[in-house]
C-alpha cells in the first residue's frame, strides 16, 4: 500500500484517484437552473480564468465564491482551480508569485498599491485516499520514507503536504463541504457539481463530503471552519448536518496538533469575516469554547466585556459594510485588560514588580504580554508591531506640551491608536480602567485637535499649559478642559479602524 502512495506522490504528475473518479457523478447545470449572476464577479477573476482557458487548461472559479454567488451573497474573494500546474500559470501572467509550501498556489496579482487584488490560482488536487492514509499511520518509518516527497501524513493521518496534482473530479472530493466544491466557468455559465452541493444549497444545510470524523482526522482545522460556516450561513438558515456535527466534540483534541500558526489564521477568520458574535455563541454550542486554541480561549472568555463586546460587533458591521479590519486592532482590544493589569502594578510598585516610570512599565508590560499570550505566532512582523504600537501611543496621548501633539497626530499609525483611546474612554472603566471618565475627555481633545487647524492646534496646546495639573492614572497631566466642540460627521465610534486596515 505504502509502495502505492509513493508511487502517486513521485510521479508528481497528474494523478487521478481512480476509486475517487469512479464514485463522482457529474452534474453540468445550466444557468437558468443555478441562476448565478455573472456581473457579480469580480471581471479580474473572469479575465484570469479565460487566460488559463485561452491556453488549454479547464479552468473555473470556485469554492466560497460559487457558494456565495448561488446564495446571493457578494464573495468576499474569488478563487480559481485549474488543471493548469503552478509553473504553467505563472507563465501566462505577468505579475504572479509560487506559494506555500503545504499547497503551493499561484498568486495573480492585479493593480498595484493599497489597490491591488490577489487572485488565488490552485491546480487541481488528488487526495491520498483515506484507506492508504491510515496505512501510513503510526509508522515512523513510513513517515520518514514520505519525508521530502510531494504529498505526506502524519502519524495520526493528518495532510502535511497535498501538491499530488489531479482531475477536476479528484479536486471536488477532497474539499470540505458540499457547498463549497461547486465549479462555475463564466464563460458557459455552467456550475459544475460533484457532490450535490446546488441540493444542500437549496435544503441549507452544511455536509462535510465523505465520512465527517475521517476528515475532520485528515484536517482538523475543518472543525473550525464548520464553525465559521455554520455561523456565516446561519442567517440564511442553514444548519450542519447532524452527521457532519456529531463527531465535532469528540475530536476536537485533534486541534492541538495543528502548527499554532495556522490556528491562528483560522482564528482570525473566526472573528474577521463577519459573523464574529455568531461564530463565539457556535463555538459555545459546539463544547469549543475551552481548549482549542488559548488565544481564542481568551477572545470567547471576554466576548462579554465591554470593549471586546463592543470591538467585536464593530468588526461585524465593518465587514458587512465592506470596510477593512485589523487583526492587529482586535488582538489589542481582547488583550488590553492584561496590558493594563501588568501596567499598573510596575507604575505602581505591587509585588512582585519594583515601581518603575510610567513608560517602561507599559513597555514591559507588554512584552510579558506578547510573552505569555502570543507566544510562538509573535514573529509575525507587522501584526505584532502594530499591536505594540498602538499601545505604547497610549501614554503619548497625555502628553499635551510643545511639539508632542503635532508629532503624535502626524503618526503614521495614528488613528488606530487614537480609536484605541477612544474605545477606552467608552469601556474602560468596566474593566479597571480608574479613569476612564477622563480618558474619554481627552479623546474628545484629540478629535477636537485633528479637527482643528494648525493656529487653533496651538490655542488648544497653550490652553492645557494654563490648566492646573491633575494626575491621571498614567501619571501624566488632566485632560480638562476642552474647546467647544465642532460638530463633524468623523466622531462615528468605530471609523478608525479603517485607517488601522492592514
Ligand atoms: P470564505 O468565503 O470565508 O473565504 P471559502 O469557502 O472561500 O470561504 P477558503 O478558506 O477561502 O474558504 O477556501 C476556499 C475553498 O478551498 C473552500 O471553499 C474549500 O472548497 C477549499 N478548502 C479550504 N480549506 C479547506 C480544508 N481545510 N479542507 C478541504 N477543503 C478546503
Ligand atoms: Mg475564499
Amino acid at each position: 500500500m505504502l509502495k502505492k502512495i509513493i508511487q502517486i506522490v513521485k510521479g508528481g504528475g497528474k494523478v487521478a484517484s481512480p476509486k475517487l473518479s469512479k464514485a463522482l457523478k457529474r452534474v453540468e447545470v445550466p444557468v437558468d437552473t443555478h441562476g448565478v449572476n455573472r456581473d457579480l464577479i469580480d471581471p479580474r477573476a473572469i479575465e484570469t480564468v479565460e487566460t488559463l482557458q485561452d491556453a488549454g487548461f479547464e479552468t473555473y472559479i470556485v469554492g466560497g465564491a460559487v457558494r456565495d454567488l448561488l446564495l446571493g451573497l457578494h464573495p468576499k474573494d474569488f478563487d480559481i482551480a485549474t488543471s493548469a500546474t503552478p509553473e504553467e500559470v505563472k507563465r501566462l501572467f505577468r505579475r504572479a508569485f509560487i506559494i506555500g509550501r503545504r499547497f503551493r498556489i499561484v498568486h495573480v496579482i492585479f493593480g498595484g498599491g493599497r489597490n491591488h487584488e490577489v487572485f488565488e490560482v490552485s491546480t487541481f488536487r488528488a487526495n491520498v485516499d483515506a484507506a492508504d492514509a491510515t496505512q501510513v499511520k503510526g509508522s515512523e518509518k513510513s513517515k520518514s520514507k514520505l519525508e521530502g516527497l510531494t504529498h505526506a501524513v502524519d502519524s495520526s493521518g493528518r495532510v502535511l503536504r497535498d501538491n499530488v496534482w489531479g482531475d477536476i473530479a479528484s479536486d471536488a472530493a477532497r474539499r470540505d463541504f458540499t457547498v463549497n466544491a461547486m465549479y462555475y466557468d463564466p464563460s458557459s455559465e455552467v456550475l459544475v457539481d460533484y457532490h450535490g452541493g446546488m441540493a444542500d444549497a437549496k435544503k441549507r444545510i452544511i455536509r462535510m463530503i465523505g465520512e465527517p470524523a475521517e476528515r475532520y482526522r485528515e484536517d482538523p482545522v475543518r472543525i473550525i471552519r464548520a464553525v465559521r460556516f455554520s455561523a456565516k450561513l446561519a442567517q440564511l438558515g442553514f444548519k450542519l448536518e447532524p452527521k457532519t456535527l456529531e463527531p465535532i466534540p469528540k475530536l476536537k483534541q485533534l486541534l492541538s496538533d495543528v502548527p499554532p500558526s495556522r490556528m491562528f489564521d483560522e482564528m482570525l477568520k473566526l472573528v474577521q469575516t463577519g459573523h464574529s458574535l455568531a461564530s463565539i455563541q457556535t463555538l459555545k454550542g459546539l463544547g469549543l469554547e475551552r481548549g482549542i486554541y488559548p488565544l481564542l480561549d481568551v477572545i470567547v472568555e471576554r466576548a462579554d466585556t465591554p470593549m471586546v463586546k463592543r470591538m467585536l460587533a464593530d468588526t461585524d458591521e465593518r465587514v458587512k459594510a465592506g470596510k477593512p479590519v485589523a487583526p492587529s486592532y482586535l488582538l489589542a482590544c481582547v488583550l488590553w485588560q492584561d496590558v493594563i493589569d501588568g501596567w499598573t502594578a510596575r507604575r505602581e510598585g505591587k509585588k512582585p514588580f519594583a515601581k518603575i516610570p510610567t513608560f517602561s512599565a507599559l513597555a514591559q508590560s507588554v512584552d510579558a504580554v506578547f510573552d505569555e499570550r502570543i507566544g510562538d505566532v509573535s514573529g509575525r512582523g507587522k501584526l505584532g508591531a502594530d499591536m505594540r504600537e498602538i499601545w505604547m501611543m497610549q501614554p503619548r496621548f497625555e502628553k499635551r506640551v510643545g511639539g508632542s501633539p503635532h508629532t503624535l497626530v502626524a503618526h503614521l499609525r495614528f488613528r488606530a491608536g487614537f480609536d484605541f483611546l477612544r474605545l477606552r474612554g467608552q469601556c474602560g472603566a468596566e474593566f479597571g480602567e480608574a479613569n476612564a471618565a477622563e480618558i474619554a475627555e481627552l479623546a474628545d481633545w484629540w478629535q477636537d485637535f485633528q479637527d482643528a487647524d494648525h493656529q487653533e492646534r496651538l490655542a488648544m496646546i497653550e490652553e492645557v499649559k494654563r490648566q492646573p495639573k491633575a494626575p491621571s492614572a498614567t501619571g501624566v497631566k488632566s485632560a480638562k478642559p476642552r474647546r467647544t466642540r465642532k460638530p463633524k460627521s468623523s466622531q462615528s465610534h468605530g471609523d478608525g479602524l479603517s485607517s488601522a486596515g492592514v
